[in-house]
């Protein structure tokens, strides 16, 4: 545990550590509660993956991560977010998909994550498994952050979990795209939030059709 804390610590990314700590609890819970594939939407350089990884591996379960790694529009040139050291010299543009590798391997994880590259609609569209979480954490427009709640959260199993990144109530802490696919997720009626912490929120799906 301290291992994949120090690494996800180290790791290049935004979350933070209580944060971090909070998705590390569910994940765990939803592993060993279900035993089925944990996926996240928003690799970047892979930190939260860590924790998605050994969450899953502790419980003999695998992590799949969806990126198409040119990262989110807050990512690109010019913008607050954006990191140079990520962009590929070759291409001009972002490619994360370097130092994610690079994150995975040096903190011992790899055999217990699938990474996918794509855009979450496409990937979600032939994704059939169930999965024990869905962690979304990708883009942040409407379009993107509705998206992945329209492309994902029917995928959550009963008994499983959903957690949501960058959850702001107040419009001046933050974008409110992910605070929309919030309460769209609470008012499914299938839903129920079980853990708060920071602009995490967590919540387990129950029986029931998921309408989105
Ligand atoms: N979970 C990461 C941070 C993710 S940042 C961490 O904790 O460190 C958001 C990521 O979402 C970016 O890497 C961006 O490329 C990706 N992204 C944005 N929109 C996407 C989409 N429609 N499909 C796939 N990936 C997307
Ligand atoms: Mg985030």
């Amino acid at each position: 545990m301290t291992d994949v804390l120090a690494a996800f610590e180290a790791a290049k990314g935004f979350m933070p550590l209580d944060e971090g700590l909070a998705l590390y609890a569910a994940a765990r819970q939803a592993a060993a509660v279900l035993g089925l594939p944990l996926l996240e939407v928003g690799t970047y350089c892979g930190r939260s993956t860590l924790l998605l990884a050994d969450a899953a591996a502790g419980a003999g379960t695998v992590a799949v991560t969806v990126d198409h790694h040119r990262g989110s529009e807050e990512q690109q040139p010019g913008w607050e977010y954006h990191d140079p050291t990520l962009v590929d010299p070759q291409t001009g543009r972002i490619d994360t998909l370097p130092v994610f590798r690079r994150t995975v391997y040096e903190a011992g994880l790899e055999e217990h994550v699938i990474a996918v590259v794509g855009r979450s609609p496409q990937v979600a569209k032939v994704w059939r498994q169930p999965l024990g979480l869905v962690f979304i954490d990708g883009g942040h427009t409407d379009e993107h952050a509705s998206g992945d709640y329209q492309g994902w959260a029917p995928l959550v199993a009963e008994g499983g979990l959903l957690v949501i990144h960058d959850v702001f109530p107040d419009p001046a802490d933050g974008g409110q795209a992910p605070y929309r696919i919030h309460q769209r997720a609470l008012s499914s009626g299938v839903f129920t939030e079980v853990a708060v912490e920071g602009s995490l929120r967590v919540l387990r799906r129950s029986a029931g059709e998921l309408v989105v």
